[in-house]
């Protein structure tokens, strides 16, 4: 069990990935998440505070000092463990997610959150009437 407040203090580097240096899925650039969990000063994203959080529970580093070196509270910290570490993605212009969240705030959705939406919708709708009515040939 790691004890120290900076979990990366002791002798062993730890790793985010020994395979990937960056996941374009999740946008979670692995090097930085590395850096930040063995003590460097390194600005993350949400989700690779997240993806820090979960490896250093992993290792046995505690809620408090894992919120203290990815700079978030532990309730925070808290909370991701309770959701599976899962961390929404902020929404960006031309996703779905966007499109409502422009809708919400009382904002014109903008032509790509609108294409994007209305591409989701078709595909509902596509995938509906597949499971709702039979084929010709069925
Ligand atoms: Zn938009």
């Amino acid at each position: 069990m790691i004890t120290a407040s900076r979990p990366g203090t002791d002798r062993h580097r730890l790793y985010a990935s020994t395979t990937d240096t960056y996941d374009t899925d999740l946008d979670i650039d692995y090097v930085a998440v590395e850096r930040v969990m063995n003590g460097d000063l390194v600005a993350l994203t949400l989700t690779e505070k997240a993806m820090a959080a979960r490896l250093l529970d992993a290792r046995g580093a505690s809620i408090r000092s894992i919120a203290t070196l990815l700079d978030v509270d532990k309730a925070t910290v808290t909370r991701w463990k309770a959701t599976g570490w899962q961390v929404k993605r902020p929404a960006r212009c031309g996703e779905p997610r966007m499109y409502r969240r422009h809708v919400y705030r009382g904002e014109t959705p903008c032509r790509r959150c609108r294409d994007a939406f209305t591409a989701e919708r078709r595909n509902e709708r596509a995938a509906k009437k597949q499971t709702t009515t039979p084929g010709r040939d069925a």
